[in-house]
This record gives C-alpha cells, sequence and structure tokens, in this order.
C-alpha cells in the first residue's frame, strides 16, 4: 500500500530521477546540516492514518472536541497508555493529559492545541475535514495548525510503549487554543498543584522544525464610548461617542509608535519590537445623528521582556481621562476597556536543558524566535515547566484555506520524536 502511493507522489513532483526519500538519504548522509541520522521525505502510513483520523473531526474552537478526545482515548487505551481529562465547566471541551513511562519521574511533555480556526468564508479546493493527500503535502483544516503534531505523537506512541522509558513522555492536547490559549489553563493548574512535575515542555506549534525560544505576550481590549446622542444640528449641546472613542484609538496608535521609535528591541523577531494596533471600530448611524454609542477593539502584542500590563494601565489611563471630560458634559456618558483575552509572552533561556534537548533532537544548533502566541508562555508561567516551540510545518500556511503540511515535515517531526524516544530510555 504504502510503495505505489508513494511512487505516486514522487512522479507527479516530477524533478528528481531519483525516489526522493534516497535524495534525502543522501543530504543527510553527506550534505545536510551535521546529522548524520537518515531520514526520508515521506510521513508513516501510521502518521497519515492518524492524521486522518483527527482532520475527520470538526474541531472548529466554537464545537466541542469530546468526539476526537474519546478516539484519542481509545487508541491510547488499544496501547495500554494511562490518560486522564481536565474538562471545561460545561463538561463540553477537554483537555487530555496522558502518560508513557514511570509516572513517578518528571518527564517531558509533548504539547499541541485540538482545536482548529474556522473555515467559515474560506474557499477550499476540497473537503477541509478530509484528508487529501497530494504531492507530498496533506491537505486539511489543522494539517498544519497543529494536527499533523498530534498525529506525529500518536503514531509514534507505539515505539514510546516498547521502549524501556526512563523518562516518562507525557501527551498534553488542549482545546480552546485558538480563542485566546483558554483551555490548556485548566491542564497546568491541575499540574503545577503534582508533586512530580516534568522537566520540560515541547509545543508542537508549526515552526518547521525550528526550535523556539521566544514569543510575545498578547492583551486584547475592547472598548465602549457611550454618549448623548441629538440631532446633529445641534451637535455641540451633545456628546459625541465616535469622537471620544476616535481619541482612545489616537492614543492606541501614539503608544504604537512611540513602541517602534524608542521601546525595547530584539533583532529575533520579525517585527523586532512591542506593537499596538486598532482592528475593529463601529459608530454612528446616519450623519445627521450625533453618535451615542462607539466601540473599538485593540491589542498590544508585547516583548517579553516588556511590562504588557504597563501598556494596558496606560491605555486605561487614557480612556479615563477622555470619559471625565465625557461626564463632565452629560453624567450618564462612560467609556469602558476590559480585557478581551491576554497571554504570556515566552522567553526560554538559550542555555536552557530543555532548548539543548530540542535542539540536539532537531538536528540543528540556532534557534528563532516568533510574533505570534502559542501556550508556551502558559506552561512557564502557570506552571513552572520550562517550554520551547518546535513543530513540522509552516505558520504561514496555518489558518488560510488549503491548508497543507508537507510530508518532508511530517518526517522531520518523526525523526525528532525517535531521538526523543531514544534520549527518554538511554
Ligand atoms: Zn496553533
Amino acid at each position: 500500500m504504502l510503495l505505489p502511493q508513494a511512487f505516486a507522489t514522487l512522479n507527479a513532483a516530477a524533478a528528481p530521477a531519483f525516489p526522493r526519500g534516497l535524495l534525502a538519504i543522501a543530504r543527510g548522509l553527506y550534505g545536510g546540516g551535521g546529522d548524520i541520522t537518515l531520514w526520508s521525505d515521506m510521513a508513516s502510513q501510521s502518521t497519515i492514518d492518524l492524521l486522518g483520523r483527527l482532520l475527520a473531526f470538526d474541531t472548529t474552537s466554537r464545537n466541542s472536541n469530546l468526539a476526537l478526545i474519546a478516539e484519542v482515548e481509545a487508541y491510547l487505551d488499544g496501547l495500554g497508555v494511562p490518560h486522564e481529562r481536565v474538562t471545561d465547566v460545561c463538561g463540553e471541551k477537554a483537555n487530555l493529559y496522558a502518560t508513557i513511562g514511570p509516572a513517578d519521574r518528571p518527564g517531558i511533555v509533548l504539547s499541541g492545541h485540538t482545536d482548529v480556526v474556522p473555515v467559515d468564508g474560506q474557499t477550499w479546493s476540497s473537503d477541509p475535514f478530509a484528508l487529501l493527500r497530494r504531492d507530498g503535502r496533506i491537505y486539511g483544516r489543522g494539517a498544519c495548525d497543529m494536527k499533523g503534531f498530534l498525529a506525529v505523537c500518536l503514531a509514534l506512541a507505539p515505539e514510546m510503549v516498547k521502549a524501556d522509558l526512563k523518562i516518562p513522555i507525557h501527551f498534553a492536547f488542549s482545546y480552546d487554543e485558538e480563542v485566546g490559549c483558554l483551555g490548556v489553563r485548566g491542564l497546568l493548574e491541575a499540574l503545577a498543584a503534582r508533586p512530580v512535575k516534568p522537566l520540560g515542555c515541547i509545543v508542537g506549534e508549526p515552526t518547521d522544525m525550528q526550535v523556539v525560544i521566544g514569543h510575545k505576550a498578547k492583551r486584547s481590549l475592547a472598548a465602549v464610548a457611550r454618549g448623548a446622542g441629538g440631532h446633529s444640528s445641534r451637535a455641540p449641546e451633545f456628546v459625541n461617542a465616535v469622537e471620544h472613542a476616535a481619541r482612545l484609538v489616537t492614543a492606541v496608535t501614539e503608544i504604537g509608535a512611540r513602541l517602534a521609535a524608542s521601546g525595547g528591541r530584539d533583532e529575533l523577531y520579525d517585527v523586532p519590537f512591542s506593537t499596538a494596533h486598532v482592528g475593529v471600530f463601529h459608530g454612528g448611524t446616519a450623519l445627521n445623528i450625533v453618535p451615542d454609542e462607539a466601540t473599538l477593539e485593540f491589542e498590544f502584542r508585547v516583548l517579553p521582556e516588556e511590562d504588557a500590563e504597563a501598556l494596558v494601565a496606560e491605555a486605561r489611563g487614557v480612556a479615563a481621562g477622555i470619559e471625565a471630560e465625557m461626564k463632565a458634559r452629560d453624567p450618564r456618558t462612560s467609556l469602558e476597556v476590559r480585557i478581551k483575552s491576554e497571554f504570556p509572552g515566552l522567553s526560554t533561556d538559550p542555555s536552557a536543558d530543555i532548548v539543548t534537548l530540542a535542539k540536539r533532537l532537531a538536528g540543528r544548533n540556532d534557534h528563532a524566535k516568533v510574533a505570534y502566541g502559542t501556550e508556551a508562555g502558559l506552561f512557564v508561567e502557570m506552571a513552572g515547566i520550562p517550554t520551547v516551540i518546535c513543530g513540522p510545518g509552516s505558520i504561514g500556511e496555518a489558518h488560510k484555506p488549503d491548508e497543507f503540511v508537507t510530508e518532508a515535515q511530517l518526517a522531520a517531526c518523526e525523526a525528532f520524536v525517535r531521538r526523543l524516544i531514544a534520549h527518554c530510555s538511554a
């Protein structure tokens, strides 16, 4: 089954006269990156099969993920792997935590989220919830972000079970990551309370198998200006909600300009400074009415070494000043600011053991930092678990129509996890 399918893929890829898998092995031996381990450009059939099963569940964050969790539990039961759920308050969603190897010793966590972003409004060439394998790529919603990583972990679970693990390997599969890293917090509270804490965690978000040691913190805020409306011919007698809310927009823009000009810098980020951004503004119904309501949403993405809370406080302070002026003219008016979502940044010491281990497993010496957020910062902040990010696929392919992960990336991730198994059983 594997070979005909594999060669069909290779023929479609046209260029090389040799099977790409063999070329890859040659590169591994003679060319590539100082890592002598053999690897192939094709994912194993068990990874492909498991990824197909995971993709079939529509785990868009608004949906329950319990059917997927039950499927994973049944699979782990078949291997005799113990697991537990940490559910949300309604019992509609769950984190799954599994342990392979000695549970009384600190282990390594392989972590990923089970939810995906919506396909609403996107044009897909194929069913986003059915695996499509074509030209060395696997298509499907979540193939890249990040069911591909989960599939690799699960596909190698039988090898973990067979290995005589001295250091346990844990799976931490969460929910509601895509809506503000909400779900994993319950699991981390539980882990933080345990006597034996993991040595480290690898979050398998798509990094092209680069070792990522930092990401920015985020604060998302929403504001509502409630003015006092009336006929626009008598505008000065009323309190214009749009005009007052717009002053807050301007203040956020100015904070962003200041951060770019004189804030902290870290050139390892593609945008090497903290940023501010207004993404939503609504207000007014007709030109001849002084608007009585305006709403906006804005965010700060903050270098982990900078103070995100200070920026929130600054925005709140500006809003309080504007509100005071509004109330002076009409005490029924207001300008309220609230936090919509937040997560901490990640700043793992490049010399930390988990970084050294991840580099060894990935066969590379460099590390990177990324602008997008992940659950990694929460593992450090809530549970004190040293964490890096390293997973298959490119973030550039995530969240898009026709999302895909290459088989070469899945194969590289399989090699990474196999080296982890060897490390944990040595
Ligand atoms: Zn993700």
